[in-house]
């Protein structure tokens, strides 16, 4: 019964040695092409490349789009044909800017002319991005940009196809930790040009860049290499069709090549479709043919043999740039807020429901099929949201892109929560159950152990007990109504690292339990913090009852504490709506600034203040953001972008922001942002903005020194084109924060634990019985470090029988990380995939543990493949004699697993059956066997 499938076969695609062979052969190639005309006075070499700048819902819409798609490759497809018989640099190429080319191209195009396409991928005649759409950044979460690539990579799994450029084009800004994200998916290079359009970012630091080709790195000193050259115009060097007119492309670079700023003999003009919505352009052969001459060599370039040939002449002797320019048109996606918001709450849900999926597949891979309508729709939306012209206008009406986004966040929306509704209810009739009473597991999603609320829908009385069936005892509860629900909320005690506990409701009266705070008016106080609410919601007092009530809250500008405008106003109504043993909560519903709702609450035993807010009417185009003014003077702000967790302060005082070419008017928002002093210091988590503004910072000024944190609820943007206008009439916006003080130094990794915790609450399913899963308390994975996050955890694309599972981690510390994965099962084989999930090389496993070795700040991804164990050894007496004398059998116990023993012969098992050691009484015959099943969830 060991009733899981054995997986054992998997190829490692990327890195196989025919691709490195392929790479050498090429390499070799040009540099003794460089050599040969180094002799002959410096030949420059000039790449320029042909591709049809995608404007998506600006030069056409969806089904515009289609076609052009498909008519412009087609295009291509022939020309390439006919000229394969030209020598090497003169053969046409073209280049994709997006892999939704490709996309749109297999799914209207027949097998045979689909295999064309990827032939002449294979061939480097065409080229394609790891990037869905052209796309801003800056509003992603990391997870949402990585899923953002899944399509891609099973792309690249099925045909073995190189990934090794991701662009993110026109845009005038860029931020940081998109560049070990891309790194991590498996691209080495990127391009950038921008518009120098609809956008307030300095022209002249846009035509004066600090680097022109550049390592682009993260904080784990990781990332692509990065071609972003100074602006000449966007239709030349720098803007994003730099190649419009391909030979003055080839005399700009020529010009470039052998400067001050450009100390290089190689360089590129790529990009030549501009705004048009298809490019149809045969001359760039001949253009390259008749402008090589012996000083010059130019070459039709697919981007990837610019980049080869110049990080072979140029690779080791690079300046490193791992700064962040903020955001520019990044921000428009907040002009529709809460579909946006819908956006990043989903990708948030989908660690649970992974996590879930995980245990449930791996007893039924079914459960997560290699092909899956729902999921693929669900990476590509997400790789299409952010495209790069959201709000800007150009064809279509302002409703046609808002419904587009609609219809893309539903794809994301729908995906997450059919899979997290279904992996709960399959959950629950997988594991064990006895007794009639009502039963429910919590499980924790994270991989450290954790205490914190939990809630189940619950109509019944409240004359119950709740049991902790692992440690036996009454735990506390309350009843609550959420959303017209009631739930029974229970304080859920250190629930294991990717694992559950099971609760059991009995009925009858149980122990009493303190109420968790003590109420005066508008004050609330329990055993962490006392704090004082405004009938608006706004927080105007913050004391910290574990440093000598110290407070927390400083007003700026007339602002507070998750403060919407309203400042320390007495306008609207505060109600106790519960304080109970669990937890306690005010509602605040106030018209000023807008219509909002606004609930606070306190826990027991739990050191966090959560805040839920929602905005019940439509704004229009105003800039709405949640104030957050610290009692704290002179701080440092650190806040998660994209994967990366940066210091808000300037180059020049020691942090990750750009000092020129920039836009810090907002700096994106990820899981937190903590405000702090050398010695203590508030960790603000965010479940929904996407952007918070650090002071008064505007374009060119980031007011580094602010103890104040504006999250954005929505708003369109002055300055960076139209947005989409009015929210697209949306009148409800939900913002939830949480706040918690430390009384120690800022500690990347207990903020990001924090803010996980607080956005990743327990899942809860009602237990209905099943056979694969323990009955009290259950725990599949630990990590041995604990500086390192469990950051997904899912079924592999291909499924678990074909490719196992997968883990994300991100070592959050500040140094490297060598630490064990502790599953219940044995691993019989890992490897370090692409956050894209394509192999790169094999994983060490010890006694059955995969090994991670994470550089410094790093995110890493592995697959795994769970077995039995194989070659259970029986430990008893082989002699026995029959009759009244009883024999012990037992075998090394693994973790939560179950045991059937059988015998062969004349035997009966007197005790210990199901568990890891038995007794036998031998009652005739001459030989027998003792044989044993391990049954391991
Ligand atoms: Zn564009």
């Amino acid at each position: 019964m060991l009733t899981f499938a054995l997986l054992t076969h998997f190829i490692y695609h990327l890195k196989s040695p025919f691709m490195t062979v392929c790479k050498y052969t090429l390499a070799t190639i040009l540099c003794c092409c460089f050599m040969l005309l180094t002799a002959q006075a410096q030949q420059k070499h000039i790449y320029i490349a042909n591709d049809d700048h995608t404007d998506y819902f600006w030069s056409g819409n969806a089904a515009t789009y289609q076609q052009a798609f498909l008519d412009v490759l087609d295009y291509y497809l022939d020309l390439n044909d006919a000229t394969a018989g030209n020598a090497l640099p003169y053969q046409n190429r073209y280049n994709c800017d997006a892999a939704f080319w490709v996309y749109t191209y297999k799914k209207y195009k027949t097998p045979t002319q689909f295999q064309r396409l990827i032939n002449q991928i294979q061939s480097g005649h065409i080229s394609v991005p790891l990037n869905m759409l052209v796309s801003t950044y800056g509003g992603q979460s990391a997870e949402a940009a990585l899923r953002g690539m899944y399509w891609q990579g099973r792309l690249q799994r099925s045909y073995n196809l190189p990934f090794d450029i991701a662009i993110s084009m026109e845009n005038q800004t860029q931020p940081l930790g998109l560049s070990s994200l891309w790194a991590g998916a498996g691209a080495r290079y990127s391009w950038k040009g921008v518009c120098g359009c609809a956008s307030p970012v300095n022209y002249s630091e846009l035509q004066n860049r600090t680097h022109e080709i550049y390592q682009y790195q993260g904080p784990d000193s990781t990332g692509v290499l990065m071609k972003w050259y100074s602006l000449n115009y966007n239709q030349g060097l720098g803007g994003y069709a730099e190649a419009w007119n391909p030979a003055t492309a080839v005399n700009d670079c020529t010009n470039k090549c052998n400067t001050t700023g450009y100390p290089y003999v190689v360089a590129g003009g790529f990009g030549r479709g501009w705004d048009n919505l298809t490019t149809f352009d045969n001359t760039f052969p001949a253009v390259a043919q008749t402008n090589t001459n012996a000083n010059r060599q130019v070459y039709v370039s697919n981007e990837r043999d610019f980049f080869e040939h110049f990080e072979t002449l140029y690779g080791n002797n690079l300046p490193t740039e791992c700064v962040t320019y903020g955001n520019d048109w990044d921000t428009d996606c907040a002009s529709l807020a809460e579909v946006t918001a819908s956006v990043k709450r989903s990708v948030e849900k989908l660690r649970s429901a992974e996590a879930l999926t995980t245990l449930v597949a791996l007893q039924n891979p079914e459960f997560y099929p290699a092909t899956d309508t729902l999921r693929e729709k669900c990476w590509l939306a997400l790789g299409q949201y952010w495209e790069h012209n959201f709000g800007l206008g150009g064809c279509c009406g302002d409703n046609e892109r808002a419904n587009w986004q609609r219809a893309l966040a539903n794809d994301v929306v729908t995906y997450v929560n059919q899979l997290y509704a279904q992996a709960v209810a399959a959950l629950g009739g997988k594991i064990q159950k006895t007794g009639v009473n009502q039963r429910f597991f919590v499980m924790n999603p994270l991989n450290w152990q954790r205490t914190d609320a939990a809630d189940i829908p619950y109509p019944g009385s409240a004359a119950i007990k709740v049991l902790d069936l692992q440690t036996g005892q009454e735990t506390p509860f309350e009843l609550l109504t959420i959303d017209g629900v009631q739930k029974l909320r229970v304080l859920a005690q250190n629930i294991p690292p990717v694992g559950y506990k099971i609760f059991e409701i009995q009925n009858s009266p149980g122990m009493a339990f303190p109420n968790t705070a003590t109420i005066s008016g508008n004050q609330m106080e329990n055993d962490y913090y006392r704090i004082t609410v405004t009938n608006s919601g706004v927080i105007t007092s913050l004391q910290d009852k574990l440093n000598a009530n110290t407070e927390y809250c400083q007003p700026l500008s007339s602002r507070y504490l998750n403060d919407l405008g309203s400042g320390n106003s007495s306008a609207g109504t505060l109600t106790l709506v519960n304080n109970g043993a669990v937890s306690a909560t005010f509602r605040c519903v106030s018209a000023n600034p807008v219509q909002h709702t606004t609930l606070v609450t306190l826990y027991k035993n739990i050191n966090r203040i959560d805040l839920h807010n929602t905005i019940n009417d439509n704004f229009g185009d105003a800039v709405r953001t949640y104030a957050f003014s610290f009692n704290l003077t002179n701080p440092t702000t650190h806040h998660e972008e994209l994967g990366a967790i940066l210091k808000a302060k300037e180059t020049t005082q020691g942090g990750h922001y750009a000092t020129n070419a920039r836009r810090h008017g907002w700096q994106t928002l990820n899981h937190f942002a903590d405000v702090s002093l050398a010695g203590r210091g508030v960790t603000l988590s965010n479940a929904d903005a996407g952007f918070m503004k650090l002071g008064s910072s505007s374009t060119n000024f980031l007011d580094q020194n602010s103890p104040q944190v504006n999250v954005l609820a929505g708003g369109r943007m002055a300055g960076s084109g139209p947005g989409i206008y009015n929210q697209n009439g949306d009148t409800q916006f939900t913002s939830r924060f949480a706040l918690q003080v430390h009384n120690n130094a800022f500690n990347q990794v207990n903020a990001m634990k924090y803010a996980l915790e607080h956005q990743n609450p327990f899942v809860c399913g009602t237990v209905t019985g099943g056979t694969d899963y323990p009955e009290t308390a259950f725990s599949f994975l630990s990590v041995s470090d604990p500086n390192v996050a469990l950051w997904a955890l899912k079924p592999s694309e291909e499924g678990i029988a074909n490719g196992g599972i997968i883990a994300r981690l991100w070592n959050l510390a500040t140094t490297p990380s060598v630490c064990t994965l502790n599953f219940t099962r044995p691993a019989t084989a890992a490897a370090r995939t692409t956050h894209i999930e394509t192999d790169i090389e094999p994983a060490t496993v010890t006694n059955g543990n995969p090994i991670a070795n994470i550089g410094q700040q790093q995110m890493q991804t592995y697959r795994v493949q769970l077995s039995c164990n194989t070659n259970p050894v029986i430990i008893g007496q082989n002699a026995v004699c029959v009759g009244a004398n009883l024999y012990q059998y037992s075998i090394e116990p693994t973790p939560y697993a179950t045991y059937n023993w059988t015998l062969n012969g004349n035997g009966i098992i007197t005790a210990g059956q199901g568990t890891a050691a038995i007794t036998v009484q031998w009652t005739g015959g001459s030989a027998g066997t003792v044989n044993v099943e391990e049954i391991v969830p």
